[in-house]
């Protein structure tokens, strides 16, 4: 079989203002780092790159865990990679579903053969710890897990409450942090998490493709400690574990210019800070809110339980979804998220994750989204963007 190369056009897909759900945008110096040139795996100067985004890791996700790295797969993999090592056939898991990612994480625990208790919340609220309470209460649990920022919705369940009830119970308490890690409060030795997975490409700003975990003390004794083998090759942390540990004993072929990007999006992460990023994220939200809210739209999320990079907003009466997509795709080059499950057709998601959490994405979607919906005779009010601009005002 033949083919004409030429056509085949090189790749240019133009630029985009990235506000849905992941990936956000990339900024240029990781492109940059991911643009080196490609080495061996095993070779010195990669494998200095290795610990430097180990220690990069552990900074982001605020924990002393060894065993910190980045696993090589979409948050997802970091997912499985979390339920595989540690469940066994005939443990019971707990795990909190107010989202699409919760539902992943139960389907995952019945795939190992886990007994499973799900404790659902309402999508786009937080999870009710006395809820988790009263499900825990007298039984045998293996491992308690929650979506600390479910995308799906925009809902943040607080950990505290969690963790306490999972140690409790004598589980592990297991995270999915991976649109929560890099924009707010992540800290896994203080918030008392003994197995966490995130992703690259939501406020790392980095793309998809690694999913960063981290495994504490009891973590590691449970996995030392399995009857079974791990029932996946690919992602038993046993044997990938000795890749990243001193021995640098050859699983499969790290990611490598991936690797470059991670190390280069953490570096970027470091300079600003943990604490700046987490308010320069909780600033760009509430400007977005007040703007959306100052044109009459509704927020899904009662304001106590939002998180600041995934705003989910009602779809006001009259405004025709796919359009309204489209057009600010078209028009402005802006994506935005649509409605997962029941919210699909009733809500619009917009991230603000990462390099995108910057003041002119925020007024630019406003006026953007104004000017669409009028297009529509939707009936909303002006001033949207002076209400934002307003926040921003006062806190500078
Ligand atoms: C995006 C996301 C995932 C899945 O990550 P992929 O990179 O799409 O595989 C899991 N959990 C949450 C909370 C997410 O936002």
């Amino acid at each position: 079989m033949n083919i004409d190369p030429h056509s085949f056009k090189e790749i240019d897909p133009g630029k985009r203002i990235l506000m849905g759900p992941g990936p956000s945008n990339v900024p240029p110096r990781v492109l940059q780092a991911m643009a080196a040139p490609c080495i061996g795996h095993l070779d010195p100067e990669f494998l200095g790159y290795m610990n430097e985004a180990q220690q990069l890791l552990r900074y982001v996700f605020q924990t002393k865990n060894p065993f910190t790295i980045p696993v090589s797969g979409t948050g997802s993999a970091g997912m499985e990679t979390c339920l595989v090592n540690f469940i066994e056939p005939g443990d019971t898991v707990l795990v909190c579903v107010n989202g699409v990612f919760g539902m992943r994480m139960s389907d995952l625990a019945l795939r190992l053969g886990a007994e499973l208790i799900q404790v659902n919340a309402e999508w786009g609220r937080a999870i009710d710890p006395e809820d988790v309470r009263r499900a825990a209460a007298g039984r045998d649990l293996k491992i308690l897990a929650v979506v600390h920022a479910e995308t799906s919705t925009g809902a943040c369940t607080p950990l505290n409450d969690l963790a306490d009830i999972a140690h409790e119970a004598g589980a592990l308490f297991l995270a999915d942090m991976v649109t929560s890690l890099g924009g707010m409060e992540v800290d896994i030795d203080r918030q008392d998490i003994d197995v966490a997975f995130s992703g690259t490409q939501k406020c790392l700003s980095c793309p998809p493709g690694l999913s960063p975990v981290t495994f504490g003390p009891n973590a590691m004794e449970v996995l030392q400690n399995r009857k079974s083998k791990v029932p996946s090759w690919y992602l038993d942390m046993n044997m990938v574990g000795k890749y990243w540990g001193a021995r640098r004993k050859y699983h499969h072929t790290a990611a490598v210019n991936m690797i470059y990007a991670l190390r280069e999006s953490l570096r970027l992460v470091a300079e600003e800070g943990l604490a700046k990023r987490w308010e320069r994220h909780a600033l760009n939200h509430k400007a977005l809110v007040a703007g959306l809210e100052a044109m009459g739209l509704e927020m899904l999320v009662p304001e106590a339980e939002r998180l600041p990079m995934l705003n989910s907003v009602w779809i006001p009466e009259g405004a025709d979804d796919i359009a309204t997509r489209r057009h600010l795709l078209k028009g402005y080059s802006i994506e935005i998220g649509a409605g997962l499950g029941d919210l699909a057709g009733r809500v619009w998601r917009v991230g603000l994750m990462g390099h995108t959490a910057k003041p002119r994405n925020v007024l630019l979607f406003l006026s953007a989204l104004e000017a669409t919906l009028r297009k529509q005779d939707v009936r909303i009010n002006s001033g949207g963007m002076e209400a934002a601009a307003a926040v921003y005002e006062e806190a500078w």
